[in-house]
């Protein structure tokens, strides 16, 4: 979505008419405001320790390196922050830096040794996507000096680099270069949700595009773009979080539709509250006090915004909706079930996640006594855990899941023994050679 279509929608639609009501300036310095008051101090951000968190393996690292804050240091943390708490990433952040300070020493690693340090964070993924990434910096920096090569600062060009996405071009170009682009990941999708009362799912693409868009109008002649992303991504993992919004203390209230909307309707919710508690066992009775909470929220009208998905217990007209509805309407009432009524929560709907698949497997924990080594199974150059290394797995069915279930319930351990042997010649062709000695573990 343009500037254009922001602006034709401004007329009708809810959300980008609150926008227009927005200063950009006022927005920007009180978040970048509070951002250097209350910022947490982390390695990734130039502070010394102690940090904001512990760092549990001080003893192992040793003495804390000098952390150069540049391009490179921020692609780190930002691959290492991707699905992983902060308080996770410091330990292993600092042993990185001090093993590979920069690109070319990187880019000259074994990958061995690259995912040796990565061991335990998960989402292995990501430290191929650094070692591959700084390989790919030294090539095409071929006629240079590879030795100080740095990462680019335009989008376009970021995004050239393997593992580096829309957000994480957005975070090095305006944290490390200070360039004016937008950062919108799943805590800023749930502050801009709340901001402007969307209600959909925080996987929508709609809702995406339209708060990347919004990210750039919000950004726009700031001069500080380093300090007020932060800001903005700061206030997502510390006071607008998922199941809990400090909004009494939370620097851009006066800007949160979400805000106003809970004040407003504040006196009737609290008796409503009241009253909810006071039925709390005849759940007949809870639910229709909930709609009638419910009912009294200002929310999107449907009209024009083909994003929010439409609340049943609202009574829309249905006539008038001009919808997608991008979530199902169950995951919408699973939500209204588990968040309080009308508070800002509901204005961010959980993510549409699919089932896990359900696999069974036999691991073998294979001991060659003579060596007083373990034979491991390297996995597959592709797909989950990726050239991990790994106890023997033997994938069975269900139905054999079961019979070695009630086997082991039995303790029939003679019986196992043979089953597991059938399953196990079946797959491994030097089973002769190993005599088994079984210990069951879950
Ligand atoms: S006022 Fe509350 S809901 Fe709004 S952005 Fe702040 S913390 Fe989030």
């Amino acid at each position: 979505m343009d500037m254009k279509q922001i602006k034709n929608l401004s007329k009708i639609n809810i959300h980008i008419k609150h926008l227009n009501t927005i200063n950009p300036t006022l927005f920007q310095k009180s978040v970048i405001n509070w951002y250097k008051k209350n910022r947490r101090r982390l390695p990734w951000r130039g502070d010394t320790f102690p940090y904001t968190y512990p760092c549990n393996t001080l003893q192992e690292i040793g003495e804390i390196p000098d952390i150069k804050i540049d391009a490179y240091s921020i692609w780190v943390s930002e691959i290492m922050l991707q699905q992983t708490r902060v308080i996770t990433v410091i330990d292993y952040y600092i042993k990185w830096m001090k093993k590979f300070p920069t690109i070319f020493i990187l880019a000259q690693a074994k990958e061995e040794d690259v995912m040796k340090l990565w061991a335990g964070l998960g989402y292995y993924r990501r430290a191929r996507y650094l070692h591959q990434g700084a390989k790919y910096l030294i090539q095409i920096n071929n006629e240079k000096n590879n030795v100080n090569v740095m990462l680019p600062s335009s989008i376009k060009e970021l995004k050239k680099i393997p593992g580096i996405g829309e957000y994480t071009a957005g975070a090095i170009a305006s944290i490390a270069y200070n360039k004016p682009t937008p950062v919108i990941d799943g805590n800023i999708i749930r502050l801009f949700s709340r901001l402007f009362i969307y209600k959909a799912s925080s996987n929508s693409t709609q809702l995406n595009k339209q708060l990347w868009s919004i990210g750039k109008i919000l950004i726009k002649n700031c001069n500080e773009n380093k300090e007020y992303n932060q800001g903005l991504i700061e206030l997502g993992a510390t006071i607008c979080l998922p199941k809990k919004a400090d909004c009494i203390n939370c620097p851009i209230n006066q800007f949160c539709l979400a805000y106003k909307n809970f004040n407003s309707n504040n006196n009737n919710i609290e008796k409503d509250i009241n009253l909810l508690n006071f039925f709390e066992k005849k759940i007949h009775q809870k639910k229709s006090i909930k709609k009638k909470i419910i009912k009294s929220v200002k929310v999107c009208d449907h009209k024009n915004c083909d994003i929010c998905v439409i609340d049943d217990d609202l009574d829309d007209d249905p006539i008038n909706r001009k919808k997608t509805v991008n979530i199902s309407k169950k995951i919408l009432k699973k939500n209204q079930q588990v968040l309080p009524p009308n508070s800002v929560l509901i204005y961010t709907l959980k993510k549409n996640k699919k089932k896990p698949k359900k696999e069974y497997l036999i691991s073998l924990i294979l001991k060659n006594i003579k060596n007083d080594c373990y034979i491991l199974n390297k996995r597959p150059n592709t797909g989950l855990l990726a050239k991990q290394w790994e106890f023997i797995n033997i994938k069975i069915t269900e139905e054999e899941y079961l019979i070695f279930d009630i086997e082991k319930k039995n303790d029939q351990t003679l019986n196992l023994k043979k089953y597991i042997e059938k399953i196990i010649s079946k797959n491994i062709t030097t089973t002769n050679r190993f005599n088994f000695n079984f210990n069951f573990k879950n």
